[in-house]
């Protein structure tokens, strides 16, 4: 049996396949969900699932074909397929196998309006990325996520009922001066915070050019809700970093902006104000880390969710399509090291080996073994039994409406549940949260001319 991917090399609504094939005889790297993670329309995928032989290609891709073949023939071209490069359990591989997507949030957020004919998307990846892509639709594309548990925990840490109190506080104290940036890792309720206060959206790629324009503008910037690519953002653009103001740990609840460290004289000094959010994958990397592979000759790549000391240290700072890019355009013998999302390395690492390379993961310095660790847990919900199950379901007209994805639904990842608004909050929401996204869209596409 064939396991490779089928694929061409043409991007597709400008995202080129990464190539990667599934590897005969090796288990797909998948830590088996317990049954009860399942939605119990989808619960009958998995208990087949948990009773295939094994996890390697030869046992798990004929029973995956039994369910995405029909659905394929059954929607045709309106099918699209999409995931983000941190996925893990090989979905990257499969929904590339498939014909599909993989790409960061960014492009991902793109592909249902560079493919208008698309009208059946289909997301393994987190909500606010799927969410991303249900603002900038059409009204004929249904969005659909294959687990509504999967949740980013950077932006559960910056739910709208955590931000919109602090936001309301600096507005009655800044009024239109205050100017909202909201990463792409924010639900689209923050994306529409940014939008009503004329700001726009980021992403790590172009964060330096957002927060670049929003300077300009004169205003006072809330940066929500990354922390540290807030900070490494500022010292790329030589801000002074003695001038921002990261807000109180939102574990901790609410705050009034007298608590803040500094108080209210620091706040109206500040250059720019950060939500105090962060990613946990990213910020387990140390300085120390950094050092203990450059001394041995490695070079070190990271992403800029990452903390300052290491960032500054690194011998390069990229996005995930930067990263995936220098694997790409590595040379045999290279050696690199790279810090960010353990899947994302994993594929990396085989690739390397397939082309002559070394790559290793930045939390392996010191220990003296491989591992893919620090892989990011949430979105590695999204298993072959939600692909199977979702594609089948949707080809039967049964699939449920906890996976369809609304702009402006508000997600408890811990049941999957949604909070979602009626059609005319949801067409108020789509109208501001698209206005930052555009405005993020026209600042980066100005900057590449
Ligand atoms: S790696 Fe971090 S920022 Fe990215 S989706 Fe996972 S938790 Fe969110």
């Amino acid at each position: 049996m064939s396991t490779s991917t089928p694929t061409s090399n043409a991007p597709v609504g400008g995202v080129a396949p990464t190539g990667l094939a599934l590897e005969p005889g090796l288990p797909i790297c998948q830590t088996d969900l317990p049954l009860d993670w399942y939605q119990p329309e989808l619960r009958p995928y998995a208990e087949e699932y948990l009773a295939l032989p094994d996890r390697t290609p030869e046992s798990v891709l004929p029973w995956l074909d039994g369910y995405v073949r029909p659905a394929m023939e059954h929607f045709g071209d309106e099918l699209l397929l999409l995931a983000h490069f941190y996925m893990g359990g090989e979905i990257v591989k499969l929904v590339e196998r498939y014909g599909g997507s993989v790409s960061d949030s960014y492009a991902l957020a793109l592909q249902a309006r560079a493919q208008p004919e698309k009208k059946v998307i289909v997301e393994s990846a987190v909500h606010f990325m799927a969410e991303s892509v249900a603002l900038l639709a059409n009204e004929d594309q249904a969005v659909w996520i294959t687990n509504p548990k999967a949740g980013c925990t950077m932006e559960m840490l910056a739910k709208d009922y955590m931000v919109d109190p602090a936001a309301d506080m600096l507005l009655e104290r800044y009024g239109d001066e205050l100017m909202v940036v909201a990463y792409m890792n924010t639900s689209g309720r923050i994306k529409a915070l940014a939008g009503r206060t004329g700001g726009a959206v980021c992403t790590s790629s172009n964060a330096h050019l957002v927060v670049d324009w929003a300077r300009q503008q004169n205003k006072k910037l809330f940066f929500v809700p990354d922390q540290h690519l807030g900070i490494n953002t500022a010292a790329r653009l030589g801000m002074d970093l003695e001038r921002l103001v990261t807000l109180p740990d939102p574990r901790r609840g609410a705050f009034r902006l007298e608590d803040v460290d500094g108080g209210l004289a620091a706040l109206d000094q500040a250059e720019m104000l950060l939500w105090g959010s962060e990613c946990g994958v990213h910020t387990v990397f140390s300085a120390d880390m950094v050092r203990w592979w450059q001394a041995r000759g490695w070079r070190v790549l990271v992403h800029p969710e990452s903390k300052l000391e290491v960032v500054e240290l690194a011998d390069g700072v990229g996005s995930t399509n930067f990263l995936w890019n220098e694997v790409v355009q590595a040379k045999p013998g290279d050696r690199l090291v790279i810090g960010t999302e353990g899947h994302f390395v994993r594929n990396a690492r085989r690739e390397g080996k397939r082309r002559g390379f070394e790559v290793r993961h930045l939390a392996e310095a010191g220990t003296g073994h491989a591992a893919s660790g620090c892989g990011c847990a949430t979105m590695s919900r999204n298993d072959p039994p939600h692909l199977a199950g979702i594609l089948d379901l949707l080809r039967k007209d049964e699939a449920p409406d906890i996976c369809r994805v609304l702009a402006g639904d508000s997600v408890d990842e811990r049941t999957g549940r949604r909070d979602r608004l009626d059609n005319t909050e949801r067409a108020e929401l789509v109208r501001h949260a698209r206005a930052s996204l555009e405005r993020m869209i026209e600042i980066t596409e100005a900057a590449r001319g």
